[in-house]
């Protein structure tokens, strides 16, 4: 068997979901909302299924889709995209990753990863047969620097993965850092994936800014979206991807034998859904704001101190604070004696972890994050006593 899965252990996403099952815990480890999602976008679907094509969709994605896509992110992000060259439709950002990395990395290639990172980077890039090279960023700011990228670039570096904004520490990138990303990409002559699937989740009038909407970074990125992420619908799996012709071809030959296509009624309805106004989207980022900030004074009274969080579902707590020195060890006893599971953030790092950082999901209804934040309250005060 191959080894690069053999070998992985099962993901701490599952290892602490399924502890929250046995245990009854509130689960804020993984990151999904407990609504339902917005109803219009759902009868679409629902339409589209008994009244639309249930038959193979073309392999980029329906033209409504692919034209909406542009449509929308010429609208948001003030990028110019020809829906025929440069765009496609996947299974959801995860394999919109695995169609870039697989089509994009050769054999010994090196590739720059920036940790914390989502799991399924590094899986991939060994599988291309890339060679890793770490961008170690750590809390409580998380930032790109001239120092720490240094510390990963050389002249052999061929692609770098970036994801923002970053799950899991709700790092937003400024402009200023991209540039100087886009600065050494361009000295390496290297590519970039950037895995921007947290696109609109971005608090306190932060605006996301695309690699594509950087000069220097438009034909040599792949922008890779979710409308899981935009339309609080996380099993949809539906993915954007955006580049210049010359990559997109190559990504849609691995497209063609990952999946060739996704549902035809979904894409219909993420369609419908990307032509909303700006007040959905505003709407669904304040709405989330209002919860990180409901959560965030929670666990203050509660004697917890929370690191900022510009974007996402997600805000870390800052372990060290507490006199903790082992995320994972903590998680565990978290979610067995204070009935709430969350994620050690050193499972997204490969090497040389952040080990006092721990991970929460606020895109839970008020009710939920109020009793969690109680049972972490009653827990702390015991530990104290
Ligand atoms: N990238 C990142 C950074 C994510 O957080 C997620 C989902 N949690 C994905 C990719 C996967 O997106 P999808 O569910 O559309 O496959």
């Amino acid at each position: 068997m191959n080894p690069i899965f053999a070998g992985l252990p099962t993901t701490i996403f599952e290892v602490m979901s399924s502890l929250a099952r046995e245990t009854g815990a509130i689960n804020l480890g993984q990151g999904f909302p407990d609504d339902a999602g917005p109803e219009d976008i759902r009868r679409q679907a629902a339409d589209a299924v008994v009244n639309g094509s249930n038959q193979y969709p073309p392999m980029l994605g329906v033209a409504e889709l692919r034209q909406a896509i542009a449509d929308h992110y010429r609208r948001f992000q003030g990028v110019s995209l020809d829906w025929e060259r440069e765009v496609m439709v996947t299974s959801g950002g995860t394999e919109a990753l695995a169609a870039a990395l697989l089509a994009l990395v050769q054999p010994g290639d090196e590739v720059v990863l920036i940790q914390p990172m989502y799991d399924a980077y590094l899986p991939l890039v060994r599988l291309a047969g890339g060679v890793p090279r770490f961008v170690n960023l750590t809390p409580p700011d998380w930032r790109l620097t001239e120092a720490n990228l240094a510390a990963a670039f050389t002249p052999r570096t061929k692609l770098v993965v970036l994801n923002n904004p970053l799950n899991p520490s709700g790092t937003v990138f400024t402009r200023e850092e991209l540039e100087l990303l886009a600065r050494f990409v361009a000295r390496s002559g290297a590519r970039v994936v950037s895995d921007e699937v947290w696109e609109h989740l971005t608090f306190d009038n932060r605006r996301h800014v695309s690699v594509l909407a950087l000069p220097e970074l438009r034909d040599r990125a792949v922008k890779i979206g979710s409308a899981g992420k935009m339309f609080s619908l996380t099993g949809w799996k539906v993915g954007l991807v955006c580049a210049a012709p010359e990559l997109l071809k190559v990504m849609g030959k691995a497209h063609q034998f990952l999946t060739f296509t996704t549902a035809p009624n979904l894409q219909m309805a993420v369609a419908f859904g990307l032509a909303k106004d700006e007040k959905y989207f505003d709407d669904l980022r304040q709405g989330l704001a209002a919860k990180r900030d409901r959560f965030a004074k929670g666990l203050i009274a509660a004697g917890y101190k929370p690191l900022a969080s510009e974007g996402t579902y997600f805000i870390n707590v800052d372990l060290a604070a507490l006199g903790e020195t082992d995320d994972v060890a903590f998680c565990q006893r978290l979610v067995r004696e204070a009935g709430v599971a969350a994620i050690p953030v050193s499972a997204f790092y490969a090497e040389k972890p952040v080990t006092t950082v721990a991970r929460f999901c606020f895109a839970k209804k008020d009710e939920t994050l109020d009793a969690a934040i109680e049972r972490m309250a009653a827990y702390a005060r015991a530990a104290t006593s």
